[in-house]
């Protein structure tokens, strides 16, 4: 999984921007875009700080150091992921865009019985695009994206870690639509009985529930609520190890995907796609072979063989590589990867894939 830095700014496309209409609370800052000359950035800079503060100042009851943090730490824009530069996982797409999507963007057709649903888990082995899905509904929903995990959230300092927990959802209110992802939840929501649990992390987890279920008793409380009264936020969660999140948090997640192990079918297109803008000699029938080369390879395995294998031509050069151009360099070919995958293995044994299917099979949602 990875994590993107850069500060705060909405998930909407475009170079920098402060739209929205009357209120602060809609406005969206953009400040993805830093080749503009000096002026125009210091003067985005005010610009934003002037919108942060006014945010801040209109949350009550919620600490404005730790808000500051929030805005500085967790809104994140990164690099945007479309639904397309996903290979495969069209069941986990379609049970995204129903779940988060569509409602995210048509709030007045998903309410009362069809009222969105405020927890979504991600699960299943490492590396199998679990935080590229997440991205992309931030991504395709025009939503504020908080990505968070344990490091975030905690703090040395005594009773700090609470009052970020609660800033992170009073500002992912007044930013709605908003996703807050958090990244191996199980870290964050492990299971009370977890040996070495301590006070502090006891505590953010307390916290975490309390807020997050105040999100889903608020809209309870209106069956058929105003726009007023939609605070469209998501937790949307990914973790490898979903036996060991706390039962309660484990409830609230009312849909649990299984993203399991890309199929044949998906390893070839995320092939093709890596092979795309490369100089190759991959036949038809060389890409069926590499895909059965790959059983058992995450969509990360997939790409980590890709790279070395693409080293292949570089690495026969030896010191010539200085002096060769480009256009003399070979291309990849099949003998490539299969020298790689002397070395480059599946980083999920069967007995791990087992006890996904274990879980997804006892708590996973189908589709
Ligand atoms: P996870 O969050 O499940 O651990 P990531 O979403 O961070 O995994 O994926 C890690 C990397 O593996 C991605 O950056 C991408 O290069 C590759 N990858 C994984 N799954 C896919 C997929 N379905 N399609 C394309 N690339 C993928």
């Amino acid at each position: 999984a990875q994590s993107s830095t850069s500060s705060f700014s909405s998930s909407s496309p475009g170079g920098p921007q402060i739209t929205g209409g009357s209120s602060a609370s809609k406005a969206k800052i953009d400040s993805s875009d830093v080749n503009e000359g000096d002026e125009d950035e210091e003067e985005k800079k005010r610009l934003k700080e002037a919108l942060e503060d006014e945010i801040i100042e209109s949350l009550h009851g919620v600490d404005r150091t730790a808000a500051k943090q929030i805005f500085a730490e967790i809104v994140v824009h990164g690099d945007e992921v479309h639904w397309e530069d996903i290979a495969g996982l069209e069941g986990a797409k379609a049970s995204l865009k129903e779940a988060v999507v569509y409602p995210f963007l048509r709030p007045d057709l998903f309410r009362g019985l069809r009222e969105p649903i405020r927890g979504m888990l991600l699960f299943g082995p490492p590396g199998t695009g679990k935080t590229m899905l997440a991205r992309s509904v931030a991504t395709e929903s025009h939503s504020t994206f908080f990505s968070v995990s344990a490091s975030t959230l905690t703090s040395k300092y005594l009773g700090e870690s609470e009052k970020l927990v609660r800033a992170l959802f009073a500002v992912a209110k007044k930013l709605s639509p908003s996703i807050i992802f958090v990244d191996e939840i199980d870290s964050i929501m492990g299971s009370r009985s977890n040996e070495g649990e301590n006070e502090s992390s006891r505590r953010i987890k307390n916290e975490f529930l309390v807020q997050w279920s105040s999100l889903s008793s608020a809209a309870a409380g209106k069956p058929n609520g105003s726009e007023e009264d939609d605070e469209r936020v998501l937790v949307l969660a990914a973790t490898n190890l979903p036996w060991s999140i706390d039962e309660a948090a484990r409830r609230r997640f009312v849909r649990r995907q299984y993203i399991p192990l890309p199929e044949p079918e998906t390893r070839s297109v995320q092939l093709s796609k890596l092979l795309s803008h490369q100089k190759h000699t991959l036949s038809d029938e060389d890409f069926i072979e590499l895909v059965e080369l790959t059983a058992g390879f995450s969509g990360s395995d997939i790409t980590s063989l890709a790279k070395d294998a693409a080293m292949g031509p570089l690495r026969e050069l030896g010191e010539q590589l200085l002096l060769t151009p480009r256009e003399s360099i070979r291309s990849i070919a099949l003998r490539d990867f299969k020298s790689s995958l002397r070395y480059i293995k599946p980083s999920v044994s069967q007995e791990g894939l087992d006890k996904y299917e274990d879980w997804a099979a006892q708590f996973g949602s189908s589709g």
